[in-house]
């Protein structure tokens, strides 16, 4: 595939001699494959949990729909589909009414050179482009709706709150941490190296950063940062540091529970020992999923975008190129290799 709009001609696609037509009238073809900065995917940790069969409970539901949708079948990825991912496209066709041919979209558009988009669900025109539009895969996309809407809505933060936030130099970490300092709250990262933790302080402007790996008892180093105790935590890892959490909230403290990452490649995850805790301080742990808040993104744009143009919001990224490191990049996330968001450029140059 060339990846020229010519290749879309009379609602079909040509692809490498198959012919493919819009099932629907209102479909639309996407393009990733495009002048240098319309191709960005991404690698998110959710990616991951779409390959594996899902512990569906008695009541599974359809996370990445918005409200809660309960299903019968997984929804994995199938062996020979498109891996998931969100990413920025150009339109090349659309029967849609709201978008037409060149529109820039980010959404559903899997780590594919051409998508055809039939849920318009997870679709979003871009209509500010004095930015990389590889932040439509990070901080004006999914991550950064993931922190706004967790911080803001699940954690009912104010001046002055103790918030720690885990996995804190990544896509949504960094952005929790910085939200809560522009709020006034005494922001404390925990991360895997060095380099993050120094980030964290320096770039991101935390007021203080561990890394997690360097301590061998979780619950004395929050002690030591948070003498008078946690009033958020922003959690995307679980496993220990949940635990050692626990123990450091002050009462009426708020928990969002955003991920749990350190418990996705286990067999069988690991027990979190001091839920007592919620009882006894009155802490509320509340889960959320991102997609739930996308009523809020013209909110969270409006918010976010002249903290960017006067730079007092930073955001790091780290750039796997060509499609073909997508694989290493996504496992990467699991081995603690990408510092920043991970993103794909699915045409390297
Ligand atoms: P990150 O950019 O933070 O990348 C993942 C990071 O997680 C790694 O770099 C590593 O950082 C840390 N990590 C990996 N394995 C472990 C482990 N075993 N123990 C502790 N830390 C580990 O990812 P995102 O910001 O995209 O996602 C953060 C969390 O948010 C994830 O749990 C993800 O599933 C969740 N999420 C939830 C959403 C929702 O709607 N609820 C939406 C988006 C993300 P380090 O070097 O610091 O250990």
């Amino acid at each position: 595939s060339g990846g020229d709009d010519e290749q879309v001609r009379n609602k079909q696609v040509i692809f490498n001699d198959y012919v493919y037509g819009f099932p629907k009238e209102s479909d639309m073809y996407v393009s990733t494959n495009g002048p240098r900065r319309f191709q960005w995917d991404c690698g998110d940790p959710y990616t991951r949990n779409r390959m594996t069969k899902p512990d569906t409970g008695n009541y599974y539901v359809d996370y990445l729909k918005p409200g809660v949708v309960y299903i019968n079948n997984d929804l994995n990825v199938e062996i020979m589909q498109p891996i998931n991912g969100l990413g920025v496209a150009k339109v090349l066709d659309s029967g849609h009414p709201n978008f037409k041919k060149g529109d820039l979209v980010w959404g559903n558009t899997g780590w594919e050179e051409y998508s055809l988009i039939t849920d318009f669900q997870l679709l979003f025109k871009i209509q500010h482009t004095n930015v990389p539009l590889s932040y439509y895969t990070g901080i004006l996309g999914m991550p950064g709706l993931t922190a706004y809407g967790g911080f803001y809505e699940v954690c009912s933060p104010k001046k002055g709150d103790t918030v720690f936030i885990s996995a804190a130099s990544g896509a949504v970490g960094q952005l929790v941490g910085q939200f809560a300092k522009l709020l006034g709250c005494y922001v404390v990262g925990s991360a895997g190296s060095k380099e993050k933790v120094d980030l964290l302080k320096n770039k991101f402007k935390f007021n203080e950063a561990f890394n997690y790996k360097e301590e061998p008892d979780l619950d004395a180093t929050l002690k030591r940062y948070f003498p008078e105790g946690i009033d958020i935590y922003f959690e995307n890892v679980g496993g220990k540091m949940l635990d050692a959490v626990l123990l450091n909230m002050r009462a009426h403290g708020r928990i969002a529970a955003c991920g749990l990452i350190s418990q996705y490649n286990l067999d069988k995850p690991e027990g979190v020992h001091n839920l007592m805790h919620l009882i006894y301080k009155r802490i509320r742990m509340e889960g959320f999923v991102v997609f739930d808040y996308f009523h809020l993104y013209p909110k969270f744009l409006e918010f976010v975008l002249p903290q960017i143009a006067e730079g007092k919001i930073v955001y790091l990224e780290d750039i796997a190129e060509g499609l073909e490191h997508g694989p290493s990049a996504l496992v990467g996330l699991f081995s603690d290799l990408n510092v920043g968001k991970q993103e794909l450029n699915l045409l390297a140059m």
